[in-house]
């Protein structure tokens, strides 16, 4: 496995590409000590960023939220993504935009502070064939809660959300599971550390109102490919037990698309026809341009 920090290639950083190894930040950066610090992330499908313009309006949204304004426009962000995959001839894999505060103030208060934007991209191509992924992962409880919206801006994309997301997935994987599931701060069931949920109970989707977590880009398209194939989808507060009368469970998240999921704590599930639609229908919608007339694109 490559570091992160050591790779050949080019990110755009501020307005220009720089090589790779170049693109650094100061320690005494206010995003690093203070998490003033938003980011995306995005996948490129045989050349097109799924969704560009909706996340680059989440990450200028996720800033206003911190207090503070992208100094670039949204196309300009949109037209660096696209940069950014061709200087590293990106085709099939993800692209990161991140933008934080840097080191003129060195406090809490960071007024002064200009804001600074990077975009990185690399290969990822889809590691599991649908017949694997539908064996579905393991999922293990968090002892972590989604926070009130009253003590955080909690539908931000911001890298302060993620310190309860990497100590629950830690403690996940000690106890031998893939991920971990979160409640919210209310006890109701919420998401997974990097994804949304869905449950399929008598034939219908079920999925927790995102009111105090993101509404996730790839929650929002399943909703959409699932009502398109007259499957019903209930957005509604949904309590831990009722996973008891759930048929199947799936993640969905630009990075997990649609993964179905096989065990949460001591209940376990069979992935079966809703997780392979709906897998297959997302597939359609990502690989396969004819068949996805609600693709957004730029041309790059
Ligand atoms: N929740 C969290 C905490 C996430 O990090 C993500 C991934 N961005 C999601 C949900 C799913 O969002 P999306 O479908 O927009 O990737």
């Amino acid at each position: 496995m490559l570091n992160f920090d050591d790779r050949d290639g080019y990110i755009w950083q501020d307005g220009a590409l720089v090589p790779w190894r170049d693109a650094k930040l100061h320690v005494l950066s206010h995003g690093l000590h203070y998490a003033s610090c938003v980011f995306e992330g995005e996948r490129v499908y045989g050349g097109t960023i799924f969704h560009l313009q909706a996340h680059t309006e989440r990450l200028f949204e996720s800033g206003r939220q911190l207090g503070f304004e992208i100094p670039f426009t949204v196309d300009d962000i949109n037209r660096a993504n696209y940069e950014v995959c061709k200087a590293n001839g990106i085709v099939d894999g993800y692209v990161r935009p991140v933008a934080w505060r840097g080191s003129e103030m060195m406090g809490v208060s960071a007024q002064q502070n200009t804001i600074h934007v990077a975009i990185a991209a690399w290969e990822w191509p889809s590691y599991f064939s649908p017949e694997a992924r539908l064996k579905g992962i393991k999922l293990q409880w968090s002892k972590w809660r989604r926070p009130d919206p009253a003590t955080i801006p909690a539908k931000a994309k911001a890298a302060g959300l993620y310190m309860i997301c990497t100590l629950s997935k830690h403690q996940a994987e000690r106890e031998g599971f893939d991920d971990a599931l979160m409640m919210d701060w209310r006890g109701r069931l919420a998401e997974a550390t990097g994804a949304n949920i869905f449950l399929v109970i008598d034939g219908a989707l079920h999925t927790p109102v995102a009111d105090c977590f993101l509404d996730g880009i790839t929650r929002q398209c399943v909703i959409g490919l699932a009502r398109d194939r007259g499957i019903d989808v209930i957005e509604r507060v949904i309590m831990p037990e009722e996973l008891e009368k759930a048929d199947e469970v799936f993640l969905t998240g630009t990075a997990a698309e649609v993964t179905p999921v096989g065990q949460i704590g001591d209940l376990h599930f069979q992935p079966g026809t809703m997780c392979k639609t709906m897998i297959e229908a997302f597939t359609a919608l990502t690989r396969e341009p004819e068949a996805a007339p609600a693709r957004i694109g730029v041309e790059g």
